[in-house]
């Protein structure tokens, strides 16, 4: 008897074994779940925030330095533009937190990869993708004094916004309000993840800008390349572009609405 339940533990404990191996094995081998799965180039995951093939949910995790809160009339936008051109049978939420401010001035592209191996807490997972929007206190180090970024997008699932440049451009005599400024940043750097404009979501009519990669060359579109620099200033009035037909068709033949 004892012989037999001897046996039967080791059974048991090696297929306990087994299948953990098994699992983990699974997880390291999905390449479109956890932390790897964000790793990867703008626009590599855009049929994925599309469509509702392989994730029918979507998270945009929200994290901003103290001091630059964004406004709920951008939270509002993003769930708004989100909800109108992808596939996510159940449901797009979005939630929002405050990390400490570090107060410098500017940051680099390698700070803010750090940044977001530090404070990022959601990565895609089940039937669940995950996007996140990191809002700083600075500037982009990449600036000069004739242009600065006002956003970008630096990965398949993440974007940055300089929520001190977008605060300083924003308000008073003809400039756009706070909440229209950082919608339209927000907005269109979420393009970028969705393929756009040439970018992982293929062009049904050729419309990328000869000058500017991966943007559209309609002045009027969201996805023109000035929307996210000290260019937009020129643009006129307080309103948040839309995206053109010609962006729409690109989403729309790529999975989404
Ligand atoms: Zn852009
Ligand atoms: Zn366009």
């Amino acid at each position: 008897m004892n012989r037999i339940v001897y046996l039967f533990y080791i059974i048991g404990f090696s297929l306990l074994f087994y299948s953990c191996l098994d699992d983990r094995d699974k997880i390291a081998h999905d390449p479109f779940i956890g932390k790897q799965a964000a790793r990867r180039s703008v626009g590599q995951s855009a049929s994925q925030i599309l469509s509702d093939e392989r994730f029918t949910r979507l998270e945009v995790e929200i994290v901003y330095m103290e001091g630059v809160r964004p406004t709920n009339e951008m939270i509002n936008n993003i769930r708004g533009f989100l909800e109108e051109l992808i596939r996510k049978p159940e449901g797009v939420i979005i939630q929002d937190r405050a990390i400490p401010g570090r107060g410098q001035s500017n940051y680099t592209v390698q700070e803010i990869r750090e940044m977001e191996e530090e404070h990022r807490g959601k990565y895609n997972d089940g039937n669940t993708i995950t996007l996140f929007v990191l809002v700083l206190d600075g500037h982009f180090n990449n600036d000069d004094e004739e242009s600065f970024a006002l956003g970008a997008a630096y990965q398949n699932t993440s974007i940055v916004l300089f929520g001190k440049r977008i605060e300083e451009n924003s308000g008073g005599f003809r400039r756009p309000s706070r909440g229209v400024l950082e919608s339209t940043v927000a907005l269109h750097e979420l393009g970028h993840l969705m393929g756009l404009v040439n970018v992982g979501s293929d062009m049904v009519v050729d419309h990328e800008d000869e000058e500017y990669d991966s943007h559209c060359d309609n002045s009027e579109c969201l996805m023109y390349w000035a929307v996210e620099t000290s260019g937009l200033f020129n643009l006129t009035g307080n309103n948040i572009p839309a995206l053109d037909q010609n962006c729409r068709n690109d989403l729309t033949a790529n999975g989404g609405r």
